[in-house]
């Protein structure tokens, strides 16, 4: 564990240093508290021990730094007290301390503690492990592995924004399977959904790294295209289109024999630049004239 020491009495620092070095953690030291808030952000120690009164910041103002940081990872801070001080005790916890030693330091005690931050920090890195693999589950199509509609709503969310503010452009591609429910009704839901599986490798095989594909929902797929205009739009979805069809997954109620699909595009750009939902219903309007018009084909939005 990598522990900081802050403290601008000299013999006390020793003291602890060897307690801290003396069970194998690496221990940085500070004596006072500017340098020591300088050191936690430079690096990042999972256990603070930091004396109350110090020159510059003070050990309260420096808990209350280290918990308003927004680190991601848990930082056990414990305060060093004078004997009876039991207003310091409080004010400490108060200020965000998990723990606080009395001074004249013992080493064992503080070696003690130690152990415990270890235990916390531990869980604490473990939590943080889980909380981002739920997350990253919690934004993937389970059956297709695209990202879902919840990364969709907040990558476009960005996408859009970042548009507006700097006048740049995007597009959208919705992206549907033709006679997707004659499918299933002819060849089952489980053929149907290794259908949705290659339809969704073809779709993100023939886009570029910039582009995103999404999982819309049930058989729709969004193509987010960003910088682009009408022109290299369509070129996207008519490729994305084409390797769909080149897939030639026989499906005798489609329009080609084969699984297709038909795609709408909307366009932000210079002349027109609408919000979010507006944007979202011009894909789909235009998809809707694909698939009136024939399906297996793209239609820009008008
Ligand atoms: P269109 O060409 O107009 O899009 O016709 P369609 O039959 O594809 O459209 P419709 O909306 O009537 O049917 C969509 C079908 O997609 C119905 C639904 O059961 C099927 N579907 C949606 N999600 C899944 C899925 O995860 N797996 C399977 N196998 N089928 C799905
Ligand atoms: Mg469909
Ligand atoms: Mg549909």
């Amino acid at each position: 564990m990598k522990v900081l020491v802050a403290d601008d009495d000299p013999g006390s620092l020793l003291v602890a240093r060897a307690a801290v070095e003396r069970p194998g953690h690496e221990c940085l030291v500070a004596s006072d508290g500017d340098s020591a808030w300088e050191m936690f952000q430079r690096h990042a120690p999972q256990a603070v021990v930091t004396d109350l009164m110090m020159p510059g910041m003070d050990g309260l103002e420096l808990c209350r730094a280290i918990r308003a940081h927004g680190r991601d990872a848990y930082t056990y801070v414990i305060v060093l007290t004078s004997l009876d001080a039991e207003e310091d005790v409080l004010a400490g916890l108060r200020a965000g301390a998990d723990d606080y030693v009395a001074k004249p330091l013992d080493p064992f005690v503080l070696h003690s503690r130690l152990l415990v931050a270890q235990r916390v920090t531990s869980l604490h890195a473990q939590l943080a492990r889980y909380r981002a693999v739920l997350s990253e589950q919690a934004r993937t199509d389970p059956l297709t592995g695209l990202p879902n509609r919840l990364k969709l709503t907040e990558d476009l969310e960005a996408l859009h924004e970042r548009a507006e503010r700097y006048g740049q452009t995007y597009a959208l591609a919705m992206c549907d399977v033709d006679n997707f429910k004659g499918y299933n009704d002819t060849y089952g839901h489980p053929a149907g959904d290794r259908v949705l599986q290659e339809v969704a490798a073809a779709l993100a095989g023939s886009s570029r790294r910039a582009d995103g594909v999404y999982r819309f929902g049930g058989e729709e797929f969004l193509l987010v295209l960003p910088n682009q205009t009408w022109v290299g739009a369509e070129a996207a979805a008519q490729r994305a289109r084409t390797a769909v069809e080149d897939l030639a997954i026989e499906h005798s109620g489609g329009p080609a024999g084969v699984v297709t699909v038909s795609a709408g595009v909307a366009a932000f750009t210079d002349g027109h630049r609408p919000d979010l939902d507006t944007m979202l219903a011009a894909a789909d309007k235009a998809l809707y004239a694909a698939k009136a018009g024939g399906r297996n084909r793209v239609v820009l939005s008008s």
